[in-house]
């Protein structure tokens, strides 16, 4: 049987603790007893641990559930990539960030874009830690040793312009030329041995508009294409960490 995985909020070099609704989940729900096993994330390791310490705090007490790390498990990699998610439909965008979650991304920076709906950029910060609980939650659902860093949301026009390492590909359904593939194709070669750090950048409901186009064209993205058909952005965001896993990975 696969051992069930946690991400502990706190560790140290020989144990590690979960508390609140992780440590409250694992108490209450699955009723968790001293010396069970499970597969705990630290620091972006995992490790077969066994249950030290159970404390049930009661009803609004403080649960907290301490492991015994015994040693650690290999675990793959997350896939250094970064999406530049421009603010879209919560609802959608939730959904989005979870499927990325599984898919293997590094991090996500929810952006701010010209076609951003408004009153969706005003209430976009208060929104980050309800991202992150999310990245957690489909984390552990996909066996992750790691957590995707969602970053607080910034305007495009500052980070489509601040200086990077990766190679920054935006995806435009404008264009005709470059695909997707093509264009890591290329990352990929010129990364020669190793793996090459990329940054996908997807539009809103309402696309790019001209001047973002010019400012991605300005600053060293290259735009490339899913193909024919306009895809929803979350459906473009998922498509497209579909094609890079499969050349990635
Ligand atoms: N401007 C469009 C919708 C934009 S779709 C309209 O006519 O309403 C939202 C985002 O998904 C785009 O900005 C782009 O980043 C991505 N996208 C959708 N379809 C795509 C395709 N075929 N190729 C590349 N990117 C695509």
């Amino acid at each position: 049987m696969t051992r069930r995985r946690w991400i502990a909020e706190n560790w140290d070099e020989a144990t590690a603790t979960l508390e609140g609704a992780q440590a409250e989940h694992m108490i209450r729900v699955l009723r968790a007893q001293l010396g069970e096993e499970a597969d705990v994330v630290a620091g972006g390791k995992v490790f077969h641990s066994v249950v030290a310490l159970i404390t049930d705090g009661g009803p609004g007490g403080k649960a907290e559930v301490r492991f015994n790390l015994i040693a650690e498990v290999e675990s793959e990699p997350a896939m250094p990539v970064t999406v530049v998610m421009s603010i879209f439909k919560f609802d959608h965008m939730e959904w989005a960030i979870e499927k990325a979650t599984e898919l293997g991304v590094t991090s996500v920076v929810p952006v701010i874009a010209r076609r951003t709906e408004r009153h969706l950029a005003l209430a976009a910060m208060k929104r980050a830690d309800r991202w992150r609980r999310i990245a957690i939650e489909a984390s552990q659902q996909s066996r992750r040793s790691d957590v995707p860093l969602i970053r607080d949301p910034v305007k495009l026009s500052d980070y489509a312009k601040a200086p990077s390492k990766a190679k920054r590909i935006v995806l435009a359904e404008q264009e005709r030329s470059t695909t997707l593939r093509a264009a890591l194709h290329e990352a990929i070669t010129a990364a020669g041995a190793e793996m090459p750090e990329l940054e996908l950048a997807i539009g809103p409901e309402g696309g790019w508009a001209t001047e973002e186009e010019a400012l991605f064209d300005a600053n060293g993205w290259q735009a490339a294409s899913l193909g024919p058909r306009i895809l929803r952005a979350e459906t473009a965001a998922i498509a497209a960490l579909a094609v890079v896993a499969s050349m990635l990975e």
